[in-house]
């Protein structure tokens, strides 16, 4: 039976691969700076072949396929990057050269509806719910009735480039004060880095353990809280989703962050109802674990999604 699957979360930072297993046990993993343009592509390839060479023959046997969360636009069926900003690439393959390369079929998806699905699956698939991927970038998957609502354009989500403050921060989308910009990682960072803040600070988790002592850190962090706090309520008064529930590196933060969002969310809702949060146990791994479940549904070869 094959039931390994090689997963690859493609990220403007860093692309993580791992070969993960039933239960979503990561067996091997390997993590790189992302090289932005069609480079991307072969570091994908090789870290795949590096994983793949250090499975015993038989774990390698077991290997269905290949899934890939990518950020941008993703075309998923034809496993095409239709754009991604931050990589530099626009209606550039992405299944086929690594299918080629690696001998096995390959699935692409959308970064943020593969975290999200395997976020959503794990909190039991409720029927309404706002899942939000909190990383270096913010986006959201909504449930309604069961069921992930792309819009008409195929671009719903984009809970990150909300903005919640026009005169905020500069976002890298070129407009200011979106939800991203107080509150993606990357940009939390720079911000506590710009006002004067250690700049060795290595990420999320470094800056929320500084909170407890270096007041900079605590105002950087409660920023993020309050912006989170109004993006969420704007979904919220819009859509009055069942719950909200969390995934992504941030959210690793754990109570640091449920806490202080829930108490701020009561604070502003004015006549806004708020929708209980909790957090996602796959916290940064969401990615990688969509990537794998969704390569878990191809066989060799390929009879769904795409495949070499
Ligand atoms: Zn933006």
């Amino acid at each position: 039976m094959r039931s390994l699957a090689l997963a690859f979360d493609v990220g403007g930072t860093s692309v993580r691969g791992a070969v993960v297993g039933a239960a979503d046990v990561v067996m091997a993993e390997s993590r790189m700076d992302t090289r932005p343009g069609p480079a991307v592509l072969d570091d994908i390839a090789q870290m795949g072949e590096r994983l793949l060479a250090g499975l015993s023959p038989t774990a390698r046997a077991q290997v269905t396929g290949i899934g890939i969360a990518f950020p941008g636009l993703v075309d998923s069926d034809a496993g095409i990057s239709r754009k991604a900003v931050n990589l530099g690439l626009v209606d550039t393959p992405v299944a086929a050269p690594v299918a080629e390369r690696l001998g096995l079929p390959v699935v692409v998806s959308h970064d943020t509806a593969a975290a999200a699905g395997a976020i959503w699956e794990d909190a039991g698939s409720p029927a309404s719910a706002l899942v939000a991927v909190l990383g270096t970038g913010i986006a959201a998957v909504t449930y309604v009735e069961g069921r992930a609502v792309v819009g008409g354009s195929g671009q719903a989500g984009e809970l990150g480039h909300l903005v919640v403050d026009p005169a905020g921060p500069r976002c890298s989308c070129g407009l200011r004060g979106c939800v991203e910009a107080w509150a993606g990682a990357r940009a939390m960072r720079q911000r506590y880095a710009a006002r004067g803040g250690d700049t060795g600070v290595t990420g999320v988790a470094d800056l929320v353990a500084r909170t407890r002592h270096d007041p900079l850190a605590a105002e950087v962090w409660s920023e993020a809280i309050t912006a989170l706090a109004d993006g969420f309520l704007a979904v919220g008064a819009l859509l009055a989703p069942g719950e909200i529930i969390l995934g992504g590196g941030v959210a690793e933060a754990g109570g640091d962050l449920l806490e202080p969002l829930q108490a701020r969310m009561r604070e502003r809702a004015g006549v806004t109802a708020v929708p209980p949060v909790r957090l996602s146990a796959l916290g940064g791994r969401a990615g990688l674990v969509g990537a794998a479940r969704l390569a878990l549904t191809l066989t060799r070869p390929g009879s769904t999604g795409w495949s070499a």
